[in-house]
């Protein structure tokens, strides 16, 4: 049996350590902790104190067992992360939105006590059927497409969501093969259709329809309830963002967590892992990986693997997002009976939301995804990504609006800590090599937004993860204070 608990040099140097930034572009396999090096030893290491490592840790701790929370940044969250504005303006860069059918979220929030925003905007659209078309004003149950167009988009949708509601996995080997690109084409007749539908499946799921299969496209829209649990995934948001959920359960996990932390290996050994991370190396019996996959390489994680899992993340697709957040005097849109909403399926900003808060400010969020993405990334800095979403914010409500009062505009591919978007996916085929990948794998647990059966690339998929993982580890009663024995 391993000796429990979090050494108090361990916590007291994590605390030290604790303000210290990382260089934002480090490599990971070369940490700069420059302090004493500290050993320590827990029931068991949860890797990422994102939102799904935060609630595993709890879950665990809550339930008697010692627990050291390893964090690779100066803070917890990762995906998760709010910032007040010069102008006091609370706002989110990473997370943001939340629905009634995300009930570990909501419940989350709800604990910690945090104020909800409606994030309901009674008004019409806007819909760009691309980059340079003239904008067309619409309600937002009907895309405002010629008619044709819009028959051709509701019987693909139809089949669609017929396709999603009867999915079983049944189909594994045959639609883990097509790409989901050549899916859709099969669905639809018309460009306009397949545009339309194409952004916004690829807006969903953060990566080119032709990077995935069929069948990962199919499984994440069983996983969220099709396009209409997708639709109801934006009801609310946090008035004092989102970071209010994870620094709750931060402050919960307490000393056991130790940030500027990131691991460079983990290794299993007799019953016992063993990981290597800048401020120290740590034993306990069990580890939770709750990094994103595409971090198992560099953590060293993906050799402790089968090969069948091995070649399924050889295929991993990162996903990419660019969020702007454009902060106006006031929503000035709405005067004009419009909702804040813009659709542009498949371009470079493929859609606008308001999300403006209670005091009378104006706050429209602005998303870019897979291609759009990277084409933004390949802006020379934050600043020029800003301008350009001005320049089509322009295009579609014409040139006499107003300078936005503040910006910020987040490329996650380029944070070290995340390299994508609101959820990297399995490349083609990736299911078929693995349909079990993510299952313990001898001392090692793996949560992450990634690793969820339901809401996979949502908070409420991460919080899922995390309990799922913690579950994992306490239904298999092998550890001490599961035992009873300490
Ligand atoms: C722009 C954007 C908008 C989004 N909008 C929404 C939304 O509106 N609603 C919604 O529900 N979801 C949204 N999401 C998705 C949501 O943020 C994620 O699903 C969720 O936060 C993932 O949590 P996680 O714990 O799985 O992963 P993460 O939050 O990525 O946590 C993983 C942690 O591991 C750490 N780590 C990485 N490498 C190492 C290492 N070597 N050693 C130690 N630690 C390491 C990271 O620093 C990080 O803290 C959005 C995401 C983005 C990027």
């Amino acid at each position: 049996m391993i000796e429990t608990a979090l050494s108090r040099r361990t916590v007291l140097a994590g605390a030290a350590i604790a303000g210290m930034a990382l260089p934002a572009h480090r490599a990971l396999g070369a940490p700069e902790y420059a302090g004493p090096a500290t050993d320590g030893s827990a029931d068991v290491i949860v890797i990422g104190a994102g939102l799904a490592g935060l609630s595993a840790a709890r879950h665990l701790q809550a339930q008697g067992s010692s627990v050291i929370v390893l964090e690779a940044r100066g803070r917890a969250g990762g995906r998760v992360h709010s910032q007040r504005l010069d102008g006091g303006q609370m706002i989110d860069l990473g997370a943001q939105f939340i629905g009634d059918a995300h009930t570990h979220v909501a419940a989350l929030a709800a604990e910690a006590g945090l104020r909800r925003i409606s994030a309901a905007v009674p008004g019409d659209l806007l819909h760009m059927s691309s980059e340079d078309a003239a904008p067309l004003r619409g309600s937002p149950e009907a895309l405002p497409l010629p008619m044709i167009d819009r028959l051709d988009a509701l019987q693909a949708l139809w089949r669609i969501e017929r396709s999603v509601a009867s999915f079983s996995g049944e189909d594994l080997a045959r639609l883990d093969r097509i790409d989901a690109a050549t899916f859709l084409r099969d669905k639809t007749f018309l460009d306009p259709a397949y545009r339309a539908i194409g952004g916004y499946v690829e807006g969903e799921m953060c990566t080119a329809l032709a990077d995935v299969s069929a069948y990962e496209a199919l499984e994440q829209g069983a996983s969220i309830g099709g396009f209409s649990g997708e639709g109801s995934s934006i009801q609310w948001f946090l008035a004092d963002g989102a970071e209010g959920m994870t620094r709750y359960l931060a402050d919960a996990v307490g000393g056991s967590l130790i940030l500027n932390a990131p691991v460079s290996r983990v290794a299993q050994e007799a019953g016992a892992v063993t990981v290597t991370a800048a401020t120290g190396t740590y034993r306990a019996d069990r580890a939770i990986v709750a990094v994103p996959p595409q971090f198992y390489g560099t953590i060293g994680v993906l050799q402790e693997l089968p090969p069948s899992w091995q070649a399924a993340l050889g295929g991993w697709r990162l996903g990419s997002v660019v969020k702007t957040i454009l902060v106006f005097k006031e929503p000035w849109w709405r005067r004009a009976g419009l909702s804040g909403m813009i659709v542009n399926p498949g371009g470079v900003f493929g859609a606008a939301l308001d999300a403006s808060p209670e005091d009378g400010r104006g706050i429209l969020i602005v998303f870019s995804t897979a291609q759009g993405a990277q084409a933004l990334s390949r802006l020379p800095d934050e600043k020029a990504r800003v301008a350009a979403a001005m320049r089509w914010l322009r295009h579609a409500h014409g040139t006499g609006i107003p300078e936005p009062i503040e910006a910020r505009s987040i490329d996650w591919s380029a944070d070290p800590f995340s390299l994508g978007g609101y959820a990297s996916r399995r490349g083609i085929g990736g299911w078929a090599a693995a349909p079990d990948l993510f299952a313990p794998h001898g001392q090692l647990h793996f949560a992450g937004t990634e690793t969820a059966n339901r809401w996979r690339s949502f908070m409420d998929g991460a919080v899922q993860s995390g309990l799922r993982a913690a579950g994992e580890i306490l239904g298999a009663g092998t550890l001490p204070s599961v035992q009873g024995a300490d």
